[in-house]
């Protein structure tokens, strides 16, 4: 960075960076490189789906001093793509790049007890919860959240790891020793009718700009779907989208950000995570909205003006996990030949396993429900052709 700080615009093809090797990031490269610019990644391996497509790569984990180093070489601005990226590690790249988001919306969303007390603090709708680190605390949390809970680590979690259900009172201990006795939060139940989520994207100067609300159904504690726009009126979508909003001023986020709600039974809006990225419940806007949940974190990046998130369509879009190669290679050709409507997203993750996610499918149709049908129609044609691929059963 010079001494007169980074340039206001980041022209391609400078050169970005991202920090992580998933999907996520695979995404933003490929949005990056279709806009013009060179763009690498920091990834723990060589073959991961970001380095599989990225220009540039350096293999190394994400708090290796000597790795950061070349990487803020190589990067001229910096994102992330999964918030367990060490803060401290975030705020040395700061110092030489632009990063964005900040660690302190990365710092704030990589655990749930600063995440918690954050949405407290500005009086954001959440679900009651209480901090969980001695014994004390745990019969406090049961007494204040009531039951059933959920006890969920603070850190580390994600597709539904690292939570348990807490149902009678007498389980609590048993339930927390099965996490380890690690700092905690414990979460009172929400008997919600639906799960939605809705992707914001703010740039340097402010702006921001949301997505339609999408609307996410779960699987095992994995999202399993979402169609946009979800069917939850008028009224409860512009809340929403207000509320995410307010969260991304309120960190004061550059770049993309991700809010998750329950709807509750009574019609209320408590925000149950945040990520600060795009988000599986966004996948479908790379081909439903005029500029992709990823576009936009190249935009916010760069300091260009943000696109447009209207959608071109209403969308769907289902998860394809690791599960299905439990008969061998799925049939991508029954699934496309089925409904050549269906868009195939695969990651190129050589080793499938139950409940990692390999890939999706998106569908369009001016019927939201539709969009969902014909897509899970897709998935079910995904019958394994040849037995010869072995499903491990592990990391997702
Ligand atoms: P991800 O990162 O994939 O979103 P996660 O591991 O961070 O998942 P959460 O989003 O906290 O976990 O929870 C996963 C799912 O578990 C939720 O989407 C919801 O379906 C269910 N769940 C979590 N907390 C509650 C709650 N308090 N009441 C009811 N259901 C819940
Ligand atoms: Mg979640």
């Amino acid at each position: 960075m010079s001494p007169s700080g980074p340039p206001a615009v980041l022209r391609p093809p400078a050169s970005l960076g991202v920090i992580g090797g998933g999907q996520l990031g695979r995404m933003f490269l490929q949005a990056a490189q279709r806009m013009g610019y060179r763009a690498g990644v920091l990834s723990a391996s060589d073959d991961a789906p970001a380095a599989q497509v990225a220009h540039w790569s350096v293999v190394a984990p994400s708090d290796h001093l000597p790795a950061l180093r070349a990487f803020a070489d190589r990067a001229e601005a910096v994102t992330v793509e999964f918030e367990n990226v060490s803060a401290p590690a975030l705020r040395w790249l700061a110092r030489r790049r632009p990063v964005r988001p900040g660690w302190r919306t990365v710092w704030v969303s990589q655990n749930r007890i600063r995440e918690k007390s954050f949405l407290t603090r500005h009086r954001i709708p959440h679900a009651p919860w209480h901090l969980v680190r001695t014994g004390d605390d745990l019969e406090a949390a049961v007494e204040a959240v009531g039951l059933p809970l959920i006890l969920k680590t603070a850190s580390s979690g994600y597709d539904g790891k690292g939570q348990v259900r807490v149902d009678r009172a007498r389980d609590a201990t048993a339930a927390w020793s099965s996490l380890g006795h690690v700092a905690c939060v414990a979460e009172g139940w929400v008997d919600f009718q639906a799960e939605v989520s809705v992707v914001v994207a703010r740039g340097r100067d402010g702006q921001a700009v949301t997505y339609p609300v999408g609307q996410n159904r779960h699987d095992r504690h994995i999202l399993d779907s979402t169609v946009m726009p979800a069917a939850v009126g008028p009224i409860i979508a512009q809340e929403a989208r207000r509320l995410a909003l307010t969260v991304s001023q309120a960190l004061g986020t550059v770049g993309v950000l991700t809010v998750e709600f329950f709807l509750t039974a009574e019609g209320r809006l408590l925000i149950n995570e945040l990520a600060p990225r795009p988000h599986n419940s966004g996948h479908l806007t790379i081909e439903a909205a005029v500029s992709s949940q990823f576009e936009q974190q190249v935009r916010a990046l760069c300091g260009l003006p943000l696109g447009m998130t209207n959608l071109v369509s209403p969308a769907a879009m289902v998860n394809v996990l690791g599960d299905l190669w439990t008969g061998g290679e799925p049939d991508w050709e029954a699934a496309l030949r089925a409904d050549p409507g269906v868009k195939l997203h695969l990651y190129g993750k050589r080793t499938p396993s139950t409940g990692r996610k390999m890939g999706h499918l998106t569908v369009l149709d001016p019927d939201p429900e539709a969009a969902l049908a014909r897509a899970l129609a897709a998935r079910a044609a995904l019958k394994p052709r040849v037995a010869r691929t072995r499903v491990v059963t592990g990391r997702g």
